[in-house]
Order: C-alpha cells, then structure tokens, then sequence
C-alpha cells in the first residue's frame, strides 16, 4: 500500500517520560506504517531544554507561526523537585506558557466523547469546547489587607501626567482591597482566536460575561467582541452557517447544563480556570481532554490536556507493566494531521485523521481500553489493555 503523502512539515515537539514513550509508540505502530510523515522534530524534553537554555522551546514556538501547524507532547513544567532530579541549571517557565505567549495563543479544550464512557450531564451528547482567555484579571492583580479606618482609591496616571482618581471606598475598619487589569489588545487577540477556531471547527461561539454588575470591565468585553464579529467575522460566520451568542455568565452556566452540547464557550480568565475544571470531570477522564492552542491568525497546536503521567513512567522504569491512556495523545496528532491536509488541500490526510479517530474510539467501544476508562465504563466485562496493546489493538483497527 502506497504511503500518504505530506507536502508542508508538523512542527513536531516531544515531550517528557511517559508521554514521551507513549508518543514513539504512536509514530510507530499509527503514523509511521501509513504516512510518510513530514515534521520539523524539536525535543521538548526536560534534558534538551536544559541543554539549551530552554532556547529549543523558543524555536519550536516560532516554527509554529512560520509553519502555521504544531503538534506537542506533554512537558515537565520545573519545580523545586524537578531541578533536583535532573540537576538543572535553572527552573526554567511551563513550555506551555512559553509557547502560548510567542503564539498569543487561546487554548481551546474540549473532552472525547465515546459510547460506554458516560458523562455524567447525561444532555451532552456532542462535546462542549472551553476557551480560556489566559491573561490578567485576577491572576495578574495588586492586592493587600486594609489594616483599618481610611480611604482606598484607585488612581491612574497618564504619560501625560494627567490623573484620574476615584474612590473605592471609606473604610470604617479593617479589611481587604484589590487591583487588576486587562489590555484591550489581549482581550482582541483573544477574541480573533475564538472567531477563527469557530470557523474552523464550525461551530457556534458562546460568550458572557457579568457586564450587569461590571459595566465598564466586563463591558469591555462585550464590546470588543462585538465589534471584532462585526467588522471581521460576521459575513464568514453566515457563510459558515454559524452563530455568535453573547449572554450574561449566569445564563450561560443555565444554557450550558441543559444543551445538547457542540459549541464553543469563550470563557474570560477565571471562568475559563473553573468551568474547564467542571467539563473535565463531568466528561469523566481527564486522559480523555484534547487541547489546541490558537493564534489570533489562525495557526495551530495540538496536545493532549493532561500532563506526562509521572507515576506511570516511573512504574515502567522499574519494569512494571503501565496501562496509560493514549487517547488524547493520538487526537493531538490527528487534529494537527487533519488541520495540516486542510490547509495543503491533501484530502487523503484529512481522511486518514478521520479514520485514526474512529479506530480509536471503535477499540474503545468494542470493550478494549486501559486501566482508567475500565475503571469507569459501562461497558461490561472491559478487557483491560497495557499502553502498548492499546495502541496495538488501534491499528488492527486501522489495518482493517
Ligand atoms: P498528569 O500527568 O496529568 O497525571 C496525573 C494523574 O492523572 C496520573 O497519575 C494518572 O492517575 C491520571 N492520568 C493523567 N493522564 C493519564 C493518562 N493519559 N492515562 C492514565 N491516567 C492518566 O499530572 P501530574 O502527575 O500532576 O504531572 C506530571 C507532570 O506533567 C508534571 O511535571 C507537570 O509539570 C506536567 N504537566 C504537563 C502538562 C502539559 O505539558 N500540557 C500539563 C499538566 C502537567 P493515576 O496515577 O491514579 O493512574
Ligand atoms: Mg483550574
């Protein structure tokens, strides 16, 4: 069998322990066998970031906005622990962190819905994708305890030296006070990266916010959203037979519960942190979460949601058998596959990543699945699979 073609390279970026095993394994049993697989390679692993002074990761980012597609493996994200064990030179930032803000990306998550694997709002029956704006608000704010009696304001200085100040407010006693902030820039390319994945994916965009209580902030929101659908996007929605649906933060959680599922919902900062929380686990597996990073002109990065499975990697360095779910790793590379034979106009990659997901999900549903989704299923009698078998039983699917 003749082996598809690719025209433009993956920005391939490798990962950490067992991800980093898992990913080979996905090359060789899944990809390797019946693509002739084009990628720029970069090594994200903890080692070679050290190496290079994390400059790898820099690159890799960077090669995602000239090639415009990316696929990424799990990364250790350093801490106290982390520069201990592999005696760093220094803690060096989440790779994710690095990467999304050369992209000024959005992160787009949403769960793999399969038959036997239940969420538990039993109305969802399509998936619901989260987007989390990943700037300012409260996880960028000034704050301090208000040691008693006096005036709190809040004043701003222009270049010009002109002030504007206003009270907060009087306080009679002690208490709490805070500050925060966002750019009207961020909340655009925020706003341009929901619009353009809508299109993408063809679905629906939800937003809200609490502009009723926050007229000004949140009002911003609103606004600059509104206004970038309607110079921008609205003419390619209609042509896409999509819509844009703004709502108060409240009526969305009610509309969200009682839908049918199938959209996106562009979440500001902190929403976004609670509400990816609650999808992820009403969705059941967090081994069963995509990710894809979007920039505000449309260029892409695919990832699993979860991190390198530790426990597992150390398990399988002591010769112990793993059974780690390689589901959302194998979607990462079909997403990043798919998006690549779109943009090249290689309708036979499209088709493979079409086929690579239905493989995958049909192994599941036919009752064969690691350790994870036996635990929660409600298929009967599971036959627990290893990593490897896993993969192995997907591509007897593939082949077949
Ligand atoms: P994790 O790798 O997501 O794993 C946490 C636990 O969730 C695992 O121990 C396992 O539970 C379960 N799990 C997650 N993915 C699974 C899978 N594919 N198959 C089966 N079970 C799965 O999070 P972590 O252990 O807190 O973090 C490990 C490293 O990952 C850290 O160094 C962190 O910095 C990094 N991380 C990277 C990313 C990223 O690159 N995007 C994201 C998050 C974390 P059981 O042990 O109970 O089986
Ligand atoms: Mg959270």
């Amino acid at each position: 069998m003749a082996k598809i073609q690719m025209t433009t390279p993956l920005v391939e970026m490798d990962g950490d322990e067992m991800t980093r095993i898992i990913w080979q394994m996905i090359k060789d049993e899944l990809l390797n066998p019946f693509i002739d697989l084009k990628t720029e390679y970069y090594d994200l692993g903890l080692k070679y970031r050290d190496e290079t002074g994390d400059q790898v990761t820099i690159d890799s980012a960077n090669a995602a906005n000239r090639l415009g597609v990316a696929v990424k493996c799990a990364t250790i994200t350093p801490n106290d622990a982390r520069v201990k064990e592999y005696n760093l030179k220094e803690m060096y930032k989440s790779p994710n962190g690095t990467i999304r803000a050369i992209m000024d990306g959005t992160v787009f998550r949403a769960p793999i819905i399969v038959k036997g694997v239940e969420s538990y709002v039993s109305g969802w029956e399509k998936p619901i994708t989260i987007a989390r704006h990943a700037y300012g608000d409260v996880y960028k704010n000034t704050e301090f305890k208000v040691p008693g009696a006096g005036k709190a304001e809040i004043v701003f200085t222009g270049e010009d030296g002109k002030e504007v100040r206003q009270t907060i407010f009087d306080f009679k006693g002690s208490g709490v006070i805070q500050g925060m902030h966002n750019l009207d820039s961020s909340i655009e390319s925020f706003a341009r990266s929901c619009f353009n994945y809508a299109l993408s994916i063809r679905q629906d965009l939800w937003f809200a916010s609490k502009d009723t209580i926050s007229k000004i902030y949140d009002g911003d929101f609103r606004d600059i959203f509104q206004r970038i659908f309607d110079e921008e996007f609205k003419d390619k929605f209609e042509a896409a037979g999509i819509t844009y649906f703004y709502t108060l933060i409240d009526d969305a959680v009610a509309r969200v519960m009682k839908s049918k599922g199938g959209f996106i919902w562009a979440c500001k900062n902190y929403d976004g942190d609670v509400m990816s929380d609650m999808l992820a686990s009403a969705s059941g597996s967090l081994a069963m979460m995509t990710s894809v990073l979007v920039s505000p002109d449309g260029k892409y990065e695919y990832e699993a949601a979860h991190g390198t499975v530790m426990r597992h990697y150390y398990k399988h360095l002591e010769g112990e058998e793993t059974s780690t779910n390689s589901v959302a790793t194998i979607f990462a590379w079909s997403g990043a596959l798919r998006k690549r034979g779109e943009l090249d106009g290689l309708q036979d990659l499209m088709d493979f990543a079409d086929r690579l997901e239905k493989a995958t999900i049909d192994t599941i549903e036919n009752g064969e699945m690691t350790k994870d989704l036996a635990l929660i299923t409600t298929i009967e009698n599971p036959k627990v699979l290893n990593t490897g078998d896993f993969i192995k039983a997907v591509r007897k699917r593939l082949e077949a």
